[in-house]
Parts: structure tokens; sequence; C-alpha cells
């Protein structure tokens, strides 16, 4: 038990499993409250009471299915309102291995809603309260699939690009108030993630590319203590990533011109 002073509430989304309960008794220990997110209520309270008996701090469990408008606005609600909220970890999500050819769109479309609508609800329920208050963080769980959007399942991947985008522009727009942003980007992490259709869980991954949910969490919160905006626990050469988004970076900045580049100025092939 602890009585140490809290460092403010931290809402986890997707907290019942996986990842996000690890990422919640890992910021238990660091001092946070808590305010965990999911749709299992068993497992969600299953998670906040050892969670709680272990570190002392207050944990709240609040159950619902972020793909339900009206359990979403709630859970905005929350973030607008209670003011002790210091950290935003938007984690939870889904994810699909099959090809287009083989994919059900009605699971894509409520993947979608959850990996990039709720994600985003969230993080504007959560950025205003955070900049009135001049301090707050935001981590959103991304995936390496956001720039290996060949790795699984397309839309998948897409889903997770957009959290990468968003999380850079949110560094570009909010960093200067106050607000620290990471996006977080596991590779394959031995969770329930994968027991889905084309996999049947993570052993039936090769097991040199799959590593615990304890060593992710902990190069996660490395990442973040470190001041870095994308963390990417697998990738081993960090300087990789460093000169990528650098050539993009180049790149972005040659995107405006009145002109079209000379090699599109080609006169039209006679029909
Ligand atoms: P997980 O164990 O399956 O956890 C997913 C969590 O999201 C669960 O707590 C689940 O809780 C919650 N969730 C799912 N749908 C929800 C909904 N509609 N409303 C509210 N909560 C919902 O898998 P995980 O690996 O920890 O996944 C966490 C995040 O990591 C995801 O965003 C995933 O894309 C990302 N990620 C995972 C891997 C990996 O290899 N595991 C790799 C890269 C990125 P309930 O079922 O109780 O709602």
């Amino acid at each position: 038990m602890t009585n140490s002073q809290s460092r403010g509430t931290a809402l986890i989304t997707g907290a019942s499993s996986g990842i996000g309960a690890v990422y919640a008794d890992r910021l238990a220990r660091r001092g946070y409250d808590l305010i965990l997110v999911a749709r299992n209520t068993d497992k969600l309270q299953a998670v906040a009471r050892r969670v709680s008996n272990e570190t002392g701090r207050a944990v709240n469990a609040m159950t619902a299915d972020l793909n339900n408008a009206a359990d979403l606005r709630r859970i905005e609600d929350v973030l607008g309102r209670n003011a002790t909220i210091a950290l935003l970890v938007n984690n939870a999500g889904f994810g699909a291995a099959t090809p287009l050819l083989q994919s059900d769109v009605g699971k894509i479309e409520e993947m979608i809603g959850i990996n990039v609508t709720a994600l985003t609800r969230l993080t504007y329920a959560a950025a205003p309260a955070f900049v009135e208050r001049g301090t707050g963080a935001i981590i959103n769980i991304a995936s390496i699939v956001a720039i290996g959007p060949e790795i699984l399942n397309g839309a998948y991947g897409a889903t997770k690009a957009y959290v990468l985008a968003l999380t850079q522009s949110l560094q570009h727009e909010l960093s200067e108030k106050g607000i620290r942003i990471q996006a977080v980007l596991p590779g394959a992490t031995a969770t329930a993630f994968w027991d889905i259709p084309g996999v049947g869980g993570h052993h039936n991954l090769p097991g040199e590319i799959v590593m615990s949910v304890e060593d992710l969490v902990a190069a996660a919160l490395a990442g973040f203590d470190a001041g870095e905006v994308v963390t990417i626990p697998p990738l081993q050469d960090g300087q990789e990533w460093t000169s990528y988004e650098a050539a993009r970076r180049v790149l972005s900045g040659h995107l405006g011109n009145s002109h079209p580049a000379p090699r599109y100025l080609t006169s039209p092939k006679a029909v």
C-alpha cells in the first residue's frame, strides 16, 4: 500500500487485458490514480482490484463500449470535466490480419470506429482540458504497421498510420502549450490481440518476433521518460527512424508549388 501523493489520474482505454492492463499496473506504481475503460466489466474490475490492492492507488473501472456513441460520450465527458486527469492512454483497439478479399467490411468498419473515431474523440475531449490547465499527456498506442501497411490487413495498417499522423500533428500543435504527446509503435506483442482470423493466437507467430507485454510497456515508458514523440520498442537501431523522419520532413517541405513538376509536363497522347 502507498499513501504517497497522487501524480494525477491516468485514464486508460482497453485496460481489461494485454497492453492496457500492464500500463494500469505500471502507471499506478508510478503514483497515478486510474480510470480504466473497457467493455468486459468482470475483467476490468479484476484488473482494478488487483492494481488497487497492490499499489494503494484509487482505481475506478468504467464499463464502456467505445464503438457505442452514448458510451463514448460518457468517457469524453469524464475527460472534459475531471480536472485530476493528467494522462490519457488511447490503447483500446483491435486488428485484422486477413487481406481485403478475405475480410468482412463490417468488422473493418468496427475497427475504424475504435482505432480511429473513438481515439480521435477522446483526444479532442482531453486536449482542450489539458491546454486549459497548461499540463497533461496523451499516449497513443499505434503499431509498427503504421509504417508497414503491407504487414497485416491494409485497413488495420491505415488506422495505425492515422494514429501516428495525428500524434505528430498534435506534437506540432500542442507541445508549446505544455502538453506531452507520444505514439507507441509496438511490433508483435504476446496478447489476445492475435486471437483473430488468419493467425489464431500469438503462439502461432515466430517466437523471435514476439515481445512480452511487460517488456513492451517498460520500453514504451522508457521512451516516454526520454521525451520521445515516437517510440518503437522492437526497432533495434533508433537511427533508422531518425533518418526516415528527417527524410519525411525534407519531402514535406517540397510539396507546395503552383506548377506541376516537369516530369508531368508531357504533351497529351493522341487517343
Ligand atoms: P488485447 O489484449 O486484445 O486488448 C485490447 C483491449 O481493447 C481490451 O482491453 C479490450 O477490452 C479493449 N477493447 C476492444 N474493443 C473495445 C471497445 N469496443 N470498447 C472498449 N474497449 C475495447 O490486445 P492488446 O495487444 O493489448 O491491444 C492494445 C492495443 O495495442 C491495440 O490498439 C492494438 O492495436 C495495439 N497493438 C497491439 C499489438 C500486439 O501485437 N498485441 C501490436 C501493435 C499494436 P474489452 O474486450 O473488455 O472491451
